[in-house]
């Protein structure tokens, strides 16, 4: 998982889904009232702040509309005005809207104001580049379930030396998260306590699949598909949530053309075409959909959801589109 993470840090396992990890982070780092900057731009990073909060930090909130990345520029900005935070949060592929931050720049900018950084690469960590030592990442937060394209379980952190050396002086007590205890263990090749060994045998086969593909052969693969998906949505009408230049390339976020209504498109994908995609959290629930092309997809899982897609707006009464999604998309794919 290291050779994924892109460090020769030190990488902890916990049996847990990927918040597990999120809460491992905050609660060996933040000790109450610590200064915390959160970069918010939907669901996930509300999460990572209001963990963050649950554990006493004081939470400066950077926002932006969802649907917008966080602009570096902010950032420096917060930093400056926020001379005790220690500790900046940023969720790197923010599922919620399809949104990737740029991860390189604001850790760059944390680096250079002295701040640790913390990322949520839950959907991003083996999806899209990521460099936990070149980027000076001081905590990466992944889990089983996403790029590596195994069964939910298992989450993993790559701490930083430095991050280690700050964890031992938290006021805070965890017991299940605590780093020291699982890494006395850990380093045995063993586990404190009893982990989920059904689901190590399924992150061993993805690392298998993502090392035989090449991982810069997997992000491009899914750059490729999600650009082709966004030709292909926009063809039949849906709106993109998000703007070219931070378009995720595992997730792709739309509102459904005007009169269809996404909750009920969903369903009919769902139990007519045996087609499931998700549709929006929290506040943007009911208005938007969101298709997800990270994993093992394929340009084939891809012309199959674009045709549902087409006939189940058909089945909508809305035919106008016909044939227009698919060709969008094969002539996207054909072009690269
Ligand atoms: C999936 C995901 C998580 C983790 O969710 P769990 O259900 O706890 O595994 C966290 N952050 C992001 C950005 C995610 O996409």
């Amino acid at each position: 998982v290291g050779k994924v993470f892109k460090t020769e840090n030190r990488v902890l396992v916990y049996t847990s889904s990927g918040t597990g990890g999120l809460e491992s982070a905050l609660a060996n780092l933040i000790s109450p009232g610590d200064q915390v900057v959160a970069c918010i731009g939907g669901s996930f990073g509300e999460r990572f702040a209001a963990i963050a909060a649950g554990y006493g930090a004081e939470v400066t909130r950077l926002e932006v509309e969802w649907g917008q990345a966080i602009e570096p520029a902010d950032l420096e900005q917060v930093l400056a005005a926020q001379p005790e935070a220690q500790l900046v949060l940023i969720t790197h592929n923010e599922t919620s809207t399809g949104v990737t931050n740029p991860l390189p720049e604001l850790a760059e900018i944390c680096r250079r104001a002295g701040k640790m950084v913390l990322v949520d690469g839950v959907s991003s960590v083996g999806s899209i580049p990521f460099e936990v030592d070149q980027w000076g990442i001081d905590v990466a937060v992944t889990a089983s379930q996403k790029g590596f394209m195994a069964p939910p379980g298992l989450a993993f952190l790559s701490l930083s030396p430095r991050a280690l050396a700050r964890s031992q002086a938290v006021k805070n007590s965890c017991f299940y998260f605590d780093w020291q205890r699982s890494w006395k263990f850990q380093q045995g090749g063993s586990t404190v306590f009893t982990p989920a060994v059904s689901v190590f045998y399924g992150v061993q086969e993805g690392l298998r699949m993502l090392f035989e593909e090449g991982l810069e052969n997997v992000y491009r693969r899914h750059r490729r598909l999600a650009d082709a998906v966004a030709d292909g949505l926009q063809a039949l009408g849906f709106q993109l949530l998000v703007g070219e230049g931070s378009r995720s390339a595992v997730v792709t976020a739309a509102r459904p053309p005007s009169g269809v209504e996404a909750t009920q498109l969903l369903t009919r994908l769902r139990q007519q075409y045996g087609v499931v995609i998700a549709g929006g959290q929290g506040k943007m629930e009911g208005e938007v959909i969101r298709i997800g092309h990270l994993g093992a997809a394929s340009e084939g899982d891809m012309v199959q959801v674009l045709w549902s897609l087409e006939a189940a707006l058909r089945e909508g009464g809305q035919s106008d589109k016909q044939g227009l999604g698919v060709a969008a998309l094969t002539r996207s794919l054909v072009a690269v």
